[in-house]
C-alpha cells in the first residue's frame, strides 16, 4: 500500500473521528438540556436627549490667487502656476 493511500486513509479515519465526537457531543448536550445561550446583550440604552453632534470640522481653505496668464486659481503656497509655469504674481 503506498504512503499517499496510507495518508489519505488516516484522513478519512479522522474525519471520522472528529464527525461521530461533534455528534455525540451534539447529542449529550442536548440530553443534559443545556441551553443554547444567546450573546448576552446589553440592555437598550435609554431614550433620552439626543447624542450632541461633534463640532463640524474646520474646513481648511487654502489661499489662492489667480494667475494672471492663464486664470487658472494656484495655492498662495506653489512658486509658480501649475498650468502655463508662469511665476505667481
Ligand atoms: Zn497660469
Amino acid at each position: 500500500m503506498g504512503l499517499l493511500l496510507k495518508i489519505a486513509l488516516f484522513g478519512v479515519a479522522l474525519y471520522g473521528v472528529w464527525k461521530t465526537f461533534r455528534y455525540w457531543k451534539g447529542m449529550f448536550d442536548r440530553f443534559t438540556g443545556r441551553p443554547e445561550v444567546p450573546p448576552q446583550r446589553p440592555p437598550a440604552p435609554q431614550p433620552g436627549p439626543p447624542p450632541v453632534a461633534p463640532p463640524a470640522r474646520k474646513v481648511v481653505v487654502e489661499d489662492t490667487v489667480q494667475c494672471a496668464g492663464c486664470g487658472a486659481y494656484i495655492s498662495t503656497a506653489a512658486e509658480k502656476c501649475g498650468h502655463c509655469g508662469r511665476p505667481r504674481p
